[in-house]
């Protein structure tokens, strides 16, 4: 894709949701680096199910200490990898509130420094908890990156310094959740919607689906 066809490609997306939010439900900072960490290998539907209750309780990194380990598991206990995932958290809380104040920190690479926090989970706090220009990764994206031309790569480092340097303003800030919504609800992985998708005449995929 030109520069001109990146610009329409996101204009267009953009159009159909001007103002394109996270799925994952939180009430702070602090709350959203938590789903964003349950979030692994899990559906934000599942994430949401569990936190709903835990966040009426828990809206601190103290709060989390002070509920522990068992607490966490029994909240969430529906979530994939729960007994790891419980573990990290109570580690990260622990962290936030020895070492900086009970604060998320806005840096990415302080953020990556805290259990089970990759650099995945790092770009989107800090985009959708900051407003930083950073492209989350995951597979979605790397999906609709690689079949449309937009940001091919082998791996999501590959892509996501591909859609940093191609995805053009004003749409840097909110192009992972385009893309994200994107491929979650049209450019699906097992059979992409192709026949009702914005921008196939801008995508390179060669099998598109015809319409049903
Ligand atoms: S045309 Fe098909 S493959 Fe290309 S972006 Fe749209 S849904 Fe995905």
């Amino acid at each position: 894709m030109n520069k001109a066809q990146i610009f329409d490609f996101f204009n267009r997306l953009a159009e159909a949701n001007p103002a394109p939010r996270t799925e994952l439900e939180y009430g702070n900072d602090y709350q959203l680096l938590v789903a964003v960490v349950l979030s692994a290998q899990a559906t934000d539907i599942g994430v949401n199910k569990a936190t709903r209750a835990l966040f009426r309780d828990v809206t601190t990194p103290q709060n989390m200490v002070e509920l522990g380990e068992d607490g966490l598991k029994q909240h969430i206990r529906t979530i994939g990898l729960f007994n790891a995932k419980a573990r990290n958290v109570i580690a990260l809380s622990e962290i936030l509130v020895r070492d900086f104040g009970g604060q998320v920190p806005q840096d990415r690479d302080v953020l990556t420094t805290l259990p089970g926090v990759g650099r995945k989970t790092a770009n989107v706090v800090v985009n959708t908890a900051f407003g930083q220009e950073s492209f989350a990764v995951d597979t979605h994206i790397f999906r609709v990156g690689n079949r449309t031309g937009l940001a091919p790569g082998k791996t999501p480092l590959a892509v996501e310094l591909k859609l940093e340097k191609r995805v053009p303003q004003p749409f840097r800030r909110d192009a992972h959740h385009w893309l994200i919504l994107h491929g979650r609800y049209i450019c699906k992985a097992r059979r992409p919607e192709c026949w009702r998708c914005p921008v196939a005449d801008l995508c390179r995929y060669k099998t598109k689906t015809p319409a049903p």
